[in-house]
């Protein structure tokens, strides 16, 4: 464990009382039991006290990505397609055209950060972008690389080994959640993009309907300690305040993506590190498909939410000054 001196990870406000105690990580990897105090300024979700960097590399099972394990046999590869076809690439394509659509990027140079097999970053380039995946974790680059002729770098969020002013956009999809330290990663992501280049970042919101509805049952928060915040809004323009950038504009994610969450809140057995790790195994395959209806049967409910209480699934653009 380490302290981060009961400061909150996004404002450097103080953190107040705990609000989700006793978290068990949904995929009992990591034994222990996890706090999330909120922050008294932004309301941001913040484990106190952190997981030692020890910790926290223990955490990651060895499939992590949906996409990570070869698919064996007609059925899972069936299946497989299926479940890109009609959900992971509806929400990929529309990730893609949004960022275009609010940065008015049509081409230039995009470093993913987290990006691991690639599969979202392809669809920013079917769109004219030149893109690099960045990954702290070989195997899922090795997927990238080999699969989709992606360019991959491995290593640490914080310190990408590239050219300063060199790139137009760098995109974090569900990756500030999982770093102890954020303003460091977007500090470094400032000094590689060019002057009026954009971040995007696509965040689990704690002041959504899904914390309000399932409360500490939310996957995103049973995600601990691999997830070791959950901002606000507010969290996410003091991020990027901070860190020099200014906050443009931010949206929801696509409803069946927060559909997909809540689905695996409620079945996590379903959820790819243990339903993805073996292909092969029918029983997986079957909770996998389970999860898939299961999505259907909530798109409703998802978007209910929404509209009442404010997306669970955020995604923020940010601008360096021309
Ligand atoms: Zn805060």
């Amino acid at each position: 464990m380490s302290t981060n001196g009961s400061r909150c990870i996004y404002c450097n406000g103080p953190l107040g009382e705990p609000i989700f105690r006793d978290v068990r990580d949904r995929l009992r990897v990591s034994a222990r039991t996890w706090t999330f105090r909120r922050c008294r300024v932004c309301g941001s979700a913040v484990l106190d006290p952190m997981p030692s960097l020890e910790e926290l590399t223990a955490a990651y099972p060895e499939t992590y990505a949906f996409d990570q394990a070869p698919q064996t046999g007609w059925l899972s590869h069936l299946l497989y397609t299926l479940e890109t076809t009609l959900f992971y690439h509806p929400i990929y394509r529309h990730s893609a055209r949004q960022t275009v659509k609010v940065t008015g990027l049509r081409d230039g140079w995009l470093l993913d950060i987290g990006g691991g097999t690639g599969h979202r970053t392809r669809f920013f380039r079917m769109l004219g972008f030149r893109c690099i995946v960045l990954d702290v974790d070989r195997r899922p680059l090795r997927i990238a690389q080999a699969r989709f002729g992606l360019p991959a770098i491995q290593a640490l969020s914080e310190e990408p080994p590239l050219v300063c002013g060199s790139l137009d956009l760098i995109t974090f999809f569900y990756i500030v959640e999982h770093l102890p330290d954020p303003i460091r990663a977007l500090q470094a992501a400032y000094h590689t993009l060019r002057p009026g280049g954009w971040v995007a970042i696509a965040v689990p919101l704690i002041s959504g309907g899904h914390a309000r509805w399932l409360g500490s049952r939310w996957g995103q928060i049973t995600e601990a300690p691999r997830h070791v915040s959950l901002p606000t809004p507010e969290g996410m323009r003091w991020l990027l305040g901070r860190t020099g950038f200014r906050l443009q504009r931010w949206e929801a994610m696509h409803p069946l993506d927060e559909a997909g969450v809540l689905s695996l809140s409620l079945l996590p057995s379903a959820s790819s590190p243990i339903a993805c790790a073996a292909p092969e195994r029918m029983l997986l395959r079957m909770l996998r498909l389970a999860g898939g209806l299961l999505t259907l049967a909530l798109w409703p409910i998802a978007l209910l939410l929404r509209v009442r209480f404010g997306p669970s699934l955020g995604i923020f653009f940010g601008r360096k000054a021309e």
